[in-house]
């Protein structure tokens, strides 16, 4: 193998930067040269590439977002622009190709690497809702920054005995919900992965804290369970505490990367190469009880991963 590419697709995540900078960097130290190529899959039907030395990736491992920019690609979707993929990567002498993404981007480079280009591809989503791993890169930066919200929106619904009703991100995955939840000392927290019956999840909580003497209440919702400001009416009209919602979207999306996020992804885009050179494609690298590992693209995409149950137990336990 003498060129790879890296790009990256699908929603940006904090430490994609960090993520790149390793493939170039390993890359080029194992003597090979690496194309970045600028957004997505989109980027790599235009042939837009650009050379990367060890310079180019100066200065990006603290930046949010991702330097070769992002993309949704309908094109990709189909066999024909697969195939053209392909022979674009043949022409411009792109023996391997790392992709930074979610599940979709994984399809994608599985039907790559069937066409004969080699994948290998990297968990990047704030959600941390790829089955194969228990971590992707993004998820702890987004998690800190709905803590650092939370806290301030704390404060202020303390002071006026109220109650908050916080929608962070998770369309099918609780997992910040969950966890911030439990750092946020949420009165309630709500999942997609578990029914929701608003007088049982809801009310019912709400009113034995309330008699717990706590008068001021946090609610953490993952937008997969429902609107926010649907849940604060339901508390509203149910309980009369002065309720209000905060829907923190894409501030959970951007920001410096944390310490976790820059040295996972730094763990990953080494791996992620090494496997190239070793000829390897097909491929999702991941984390397995802290270990990086990796496995074939289509059993990585036919995994299930569960909420935290056991957390889930802790976070009702001490809710009171
Ligand atoms: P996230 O869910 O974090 O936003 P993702 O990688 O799942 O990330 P998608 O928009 O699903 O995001 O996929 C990104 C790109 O991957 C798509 O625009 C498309 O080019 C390609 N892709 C998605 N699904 C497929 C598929 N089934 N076959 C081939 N390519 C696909």
């Amino acid at each position: 193998i003498g060129t790879i590419g890296v790009l990256t697709s699908g929603g940006d995540a904090p430490g994609m930067n960090a993520a790149i900078r390793a493939v170039v960097r390993t890359a080029l130290s194992k003597g090979l040269k690496v194309k970045g190529i600028m957004h997505g899959y989109a980027g790599l039907l235009n042939e837009e590439f650009i050379d990367m030395g060890m310079r180019s990736v100066s200065e990006i491992i603290q930046r949010g977002g991702t330097v070769l920019y992002t993309a949704r690609c309908l094109e990709f979707k189909e066999m024909a622009g697969v195939i053209k993929a392909h022979e674009i990567c043949e022409k411009n002498g792109i023996d391997g190709l790392v992709v930074i993404g979610g599940d979709g981007s994984f399809r994608g480079a599985q039907d790559l690497s069937n066409v004969g280009t080699p994948c290998i591809g990297i968990p990047g989503t704030i959600d941390n809702d790829i089955a194969c791993s228990e971590y992707t890169i993004g998820y702890d930066t987004a998690m800190n920054t709905v803590v650092e919200m939370v806290d301030k929106l704390r404060d202020t619904a303390n002071s006026h005995s109220r109650c908050s009703v916080v929608e962070v991100m998770g369309r099918r995955a609780g997992h910040i919900a969950l966890n911030t939840g439990i750092a946020c000392g949420a009165a309630v927290i709500l999942v997609p992965e578990q029914d929701f019956d608003p007088e049982r999840d809801l009310l019912a909580r709400i009113r034995y804290a309330q008699e717990c003497g706590k008068h001021h209440f946090i609610v953490m919702v993952a937008e997969g369970v429902g609107k926010a400001e649907e849940i604060a009416q339901i508390i509203r009209d149910n309980t009369g505490i002065d309720t209000r919602k905060t829907v923190l979207g894409h501030v959970q999306r951007g920001g410096s990367p944390t310490l976790r996020d820059r040295v996972v992804a730094t763990q990953m885009g080494y791996h992620a190469v090494e496997l190239l050179t070793q000829n390897i494609g097909n491929r999702v690298v991941a984390m397995k009880n802290g270990e990086i590992v990796d496995y074939e693209i289509n059993e990585a995409l036919s995994m299930k991963k569960g909420i935290e149950t056991k957390l889930l137990e802790i976070a009702h336990c001490i809710s009171i």
